[in-house]
C-alpha cells in the first residue's frame, strides 16, 4: 500500500551533519558551475547560437550556466513535437504517470541538498529558504500523483435501468508552463508535473533568471521515465517565444506565474482566438499579492513582530506572499513597530551560501532598481525607521527596510513591491485594521495576529485572501495541507497544491451508453 501524503520535513541546520551535507551539496554545485544546457526538444538536445546567461545574484560575475535561448523556430517545432506526443502520451496509464512523479520525487529527494545548493547559487536563497523550496517541490509531485490516482476512474453520476453513465476526466492538450524564479523549483516542478500526471504534454519555458534547475529537473524527469516529447524545455524569451506560444493556435492552456503586469497581458493574450483554433484557451495564473500582517490589541507581541519579520524579510521578501503591509491596532502600534525594528537590525544580511545568512540578494539589476525606486517612495510617504539603502556593487543586496506612518492608500501601501520593504500603518480599531488589509487590488494571503476569539471570527469571514494565517505569519503553504493561491488580481483563483488543482489541466467528459 502507498503511504499517504505528508510533507516532506525540513532540514535541520543546527545538526553538524546536515552542515556537512549542505556544503557537500554545495561542492558538488561548484564542479559544474558554468556548464552548458541545450534546449531539449523530443529528447533531442537542441544547440542554440544565443544563451542566456545565468549568474549568481549575490556575486554577478559568477556564471552559474550558460542555457540555450529558444527562437520562434524552436518554439514551433516543440509545439510539434508536444502535439504529437500527446497523442500517445494522453492514452497512458494515470498508474503509470503517477508512478514516475513518485520516482522524480524519489531522486530529488536523493539529491536534496545538491538541488538546494543549486538554489543558493541560482536564485540566492538561504539555505533554510532553499532547503524549503526543494522539500515543496517534492511534495508536489508526491501530492499530485496521489490526486491523479483518485482522480483516475472520475466521479460518480446516477445510471438508470438499460443506460450506463460514466463520467471521467481526460486531459486537454498542448500547455505551456512559465514558472517564476522565486520559486524556482517548487512552482516550476508543480507547473510541470500538474499537466503531465493528467496527460497533458508541457512546453516549459523556465524564469530566465534561474533556468539551469529547470535543465536539471528536465534531466530527472527523463531518469525517472518520462517518454520523450512529454515535456519539452524551452528557455527563452517573452517577447520572442513567450508570446508566440501563447498566441499559437495549438497552445490548449497556458500554467502562468509570476507578476500581475504578465499574467494579465497572457490573459488578454490567450483570450483571442485565432484562426485554426478550436477551443478557448485555459488560463490558470498566480500573480503578486500585497498581503497585510493584522496585529490586534491584545496579540502577543513577541508572536506579532517575528510574523512580521519572518514574513516580510524571507526570501528578501521576494515572496507573493510576503508581508509587505503590518496594519496594527493603536494600542499596540509603538510597541509592535520597536519590536520589529529590533528583529530587523539583527537580521544577517548577505551571501546566502552562507549558514547564517537570513537575508541574501535580491534576484537581478531590474529588482534592485525597482526596489531602491521605491524606498525612495517610502520616504517621501512615510518615516524610514531602519534599512532604505542597497548595493549593487557585487551583487544584488537591499537592506531590509521599516517604514512607519503610511497613509493606506499611499504608493509603498498599495504596489507590489517585491523586496524587504515592509510599511506600517496605524488602526484606530480592529474593524478598520481588516478594511485597511482588504484596501488592495490583490487578495493573496494575509495573517492575523489576535487572541481575541470574536475578532478571529471575524477575520475568517471578511478578510479577503485565498490564504488567511491566524497567529502566524502570511508566508510558506504547505502542500496539501494550505493549498496556495489567491483572489482579484492575485490570479485566477487556482489553489496549488490542493484537491482542485489537477482538474484545471482536465476537461471531464460524460458517457451514457444504453444497452
Ligand atoms: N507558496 C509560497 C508561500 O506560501 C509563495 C509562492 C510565491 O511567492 O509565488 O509563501
Amino acid at each position: 500500500m502507498m503511504k499517504p501524503y505528508a510533507h516532506e520535513p525540513f532540514t535541520d541546520f543546527s545538526k553538524k551533519e546536515n552542515q556537512a551535507a549542505f556544503l557537500e551539496g554545495l561542492k558538488k554545485v561548484e564542479s559544474y558551475l558554468g556548464e552548458t544546457y541545450d534546449l531539449i526538444i523530443g529528447g533531442k538536445r537542441v544547440e542554440t547560437n544565443d544563451k542566456i546567461v545565468s549568474i549568481n545574484p549575490a556575486n554577478k560575475e559568477e556564471v552559474i550556466g550558460y542555457v540555450g535561448k529558444a527562437t520562434k523556430e524552436h518554439a514551433e517545432e516543440a509545439m510539434q513535437v508536444a502535439l504529437k506526443a500527446f497523442e500517445t502520451w494522453r492514452k497512458s496509464k494515470p498508474e503509470m504517470r503517477a508512478e514516475i512523479l513518485f520516482k522524480a520525487a524519489h531522486i530529488v529527494r536523493n539529491r536534496k541538498h545538491e538541488f538546494s545548493a543549486l538554489l543558493v547559487k541560482e536564485a540566492g536563497k538561504p539555505w533554510h529558504e532553499a532547503d524549503a523550496d526543494i522539500a515543496e517541490g517534492i511534495d508536489f509531485m508526491e501530492y499530485y500523483g496521489r490526486q491523479m490516482l483518485e482522480l483516475k476512474d472520475g466521479a460518480p453520476v446516477l445510471s438508470r435501468p438499460g443506460e450506463n453513465n460514466t463520467y471521467g476526466y481526460i486531459p486537454l492538450g498542448v500547455g505551456v508552463t512559465i514558472p517564476p524564479w522565486n520559486f524556482a523549483f517548487a512552482i516550476m516542478v508543480g507547473t510541470t508535473v500538474a499537466p503531465i500526471v493528467t496527460g497533458n504534454t508541457v512546453l516549459l519555458k523556465p524564469a530566465s533568471a534561474t533556468p539551469v534547475i529547470a535543465a536539471k529537473f528536465v534531466e530527472v524527469l527523463e531518469e525517472a521515465g518520462l517518454p520523450a516529447g512529454v515535456v519539452n524545455y524551452i528557455p527563452g524569451s517573452g517577447s520572442e517565444i513567450g508570446d508566440y506560444l501563447v498566441d499559437h493556435p495549438k497552445t490548449r492552456f497556458i500554467s502562468f506565474t509570476g507578476s500581475r503586469e504578465v499574467g494579465t497581458r497572457i490573459y488578454e493574450r490567450a483570450s483571442i482566438v485565432h484562426p485554426e483554433q478550436i477551443w478557448l484557451k485555459r488560463v490558470i495564473a498566480e500573480m503578486g499579492g500585497k498581503d497585510t500582517i493584522v496585529v490586534d490589541s491584545d496579540a502577543d507581541l513577541e508572536l506579532a513582530a517575528e510574523s512580521i519579520v519572518k514574513s516580510a524579510f524571507g526570501f528578501a521578501g521576494q515572496k507573493c506572499s510576503a508581508c509587505s503591509r503590518a496594519v496594527i491596532v493603536e494600542d499596540m502600534y509603538d510597541k509592535v513597530l520597536n519590536r520589529v525594528v529590533e528583529l530587523t537590525k539583527e537580521l544577517i544580511v548577505g551571501d546566502p551560501a552562507k549558514r547564517e545568512t537570513f537575508v541574501g540578494p535580491v534576484i537581478d539589476q531590474a529588482a534592485f532598481d525597482k526596489i531602491t525606486k521605491y524606498i525612495e517612495i517610502g520616504k517621501q510617504e512615510g518615516k524610514l525607521i531602519v534599512g532604505g539603502t542597497g548595493d549593487d556593487s557585487k551583487g544584488y543586496f537591499v537592506q531590509p527596510t521599516v517604514f512607519a506612518d503610511l497613509d493606506p492608500e499611499a504608493r509603498i501601501m498599495q504596489e507590489e513591491i517585491f523586496g524587504p520593504v515592509v510599511a506600517f500603518t496605524k488602526a484606530k480599531s480592529f474593524e478598520e485594521a481588516i478594511e485597511i488589509a482588504n484596501n488592495t487590488e490583490y487578495g493573496l494571503t494575509g495573517s492575523v495576529i489576535s487572541n481575541n476569539r470574536y475578532n478571529i471570527e471575524k477575520a475568517k469571514e471578511d478578510f479577503h485572501v485565498g490564504n488567511l494565517y491566524i497567529n502566524r505569519g502570511c508566508t510558506g503553504a504547505i502542500v496539501g495541507y494550505q493549498p496556495f493561491g489567491g483572489f482579484n488580481m492575485s490570479g485566477t483563483d487556482s489553489k496549488a497544491g490542493g484537491p482542485d488543482y489537477l482538474l484545471l489541466h482536465m476537461q471531464a467528459k460524460s458517457i451514457a451508453e444504453q444497452f
